[in-house]
């Protein structure tokens, strides 16, 4: 399996990444997990606009789905257009609050392009890929995924707070991809993100194989949000997200 982070830019795009997208391939099959602000563009670096085969989205919150609207254009609209529809496995809202999104008078006009299939907890095969989905600590419906293919696992937490669903999600995982939205200090915010110091403990207990921060806010300093999580009692690797970053995973 191979990863490519396509985004890592926390709520909105940061000047090196768009929001939450990445991207997992394996037997050809080609999947993403979120398509936040500004992620259709990157992408395009990696994969050909059309060859997206399928799309899970964690949440409904913009930075995670918001270009969504975007590439229905695209599939919609394209010059060899009806492209075939890409099955979306999201919260059961998603057709109607990206319709609301894309300013469409008639839902579910975006099914167009995609084909819609409500998310909830538990295992479910897509393409090649085994996913696992859990609801994490979030103020609203909101997902964390495990990805399993030819033995190995990558987890991502999608957006939350502290959350043992998430240690259960990223168990002997290989790769973690954790979100870090905070500077780390006393009296956190509760129930909504986690700073480095909290990614790494979840890593830690969880015992995955190697911890990438992401979700990374613009406004942080990076160097505070990795020297917290330097101090979560995680003895694995752990390094920063980076728009472009490939993990090869066999
Ligand atoms: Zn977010
Ligand atoms: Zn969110």
């Amino acid at each position: 399996m191979k990863v490519t982070i396509i985004g890592c830019s926390g709520s909105f795009p940061g000047p090196d990444s768009p929001a939450s997208c990445y991207l997992l391939e394996a037997e050809g099959f080609r999947m993403l997990l979120d398509l936040g602000a500004g992620a259709l563009g990157a992408l395009q670096r990696h994969i050909g606009l059309y060859d997206v085969d399928a799309i899970c989205l964690s949440h409904l919150h913009a930075d995670h789905c918001l270009d969504m609207c975007g590439y229905h254009v695209a599939r919609t609209y394209g010059p060899e257009a009806p492209y075939p529809r890409v099955p979306v496995v999201a919260p059961a809202d998603a057709s109607k609050r990206l319709a609301a999104a894309y300013g469409m008078p008639d839902e579910p006009a975006l099914e167009t392009a995609f084909d819609f299939r409500p998310l909830t907890a538990g295992t479910f095969e897509v393409g090649p890929f085994t996913l696992t989905a859990r609801l994490v600590n979030h103020p609203v419906e909101a997902y964390g995924f495990r990805v399993s293919h030819g033995g190995r696992t990558v987890a991502y937490s999608g957006d939350t707070g502290e959350c043992a669903e998430l240690v259960k999600l990223a168990e002997d995982a290989d790769l973690m991809l954790c979100e870090a939205s905070f500077v780390d200090r006393p009296g956190l915010p509760t129930d909504l993100h986690l700073s480095g110091r909290q990614a790494a403990v979840h890593a830690a207990k969880a015992g995955a194989g190697r911890l990438v921060l992401t979700h990374l806010v613009p406004w942080n300093d990076q160097a505070t949000v990795l020297d917290d999580a330097s101090r979560g009692g995680y003895d694995g690797p752990i390094e920063l997200a980076r728009s472009g970053a490939v993990y090869e995973l066999a």
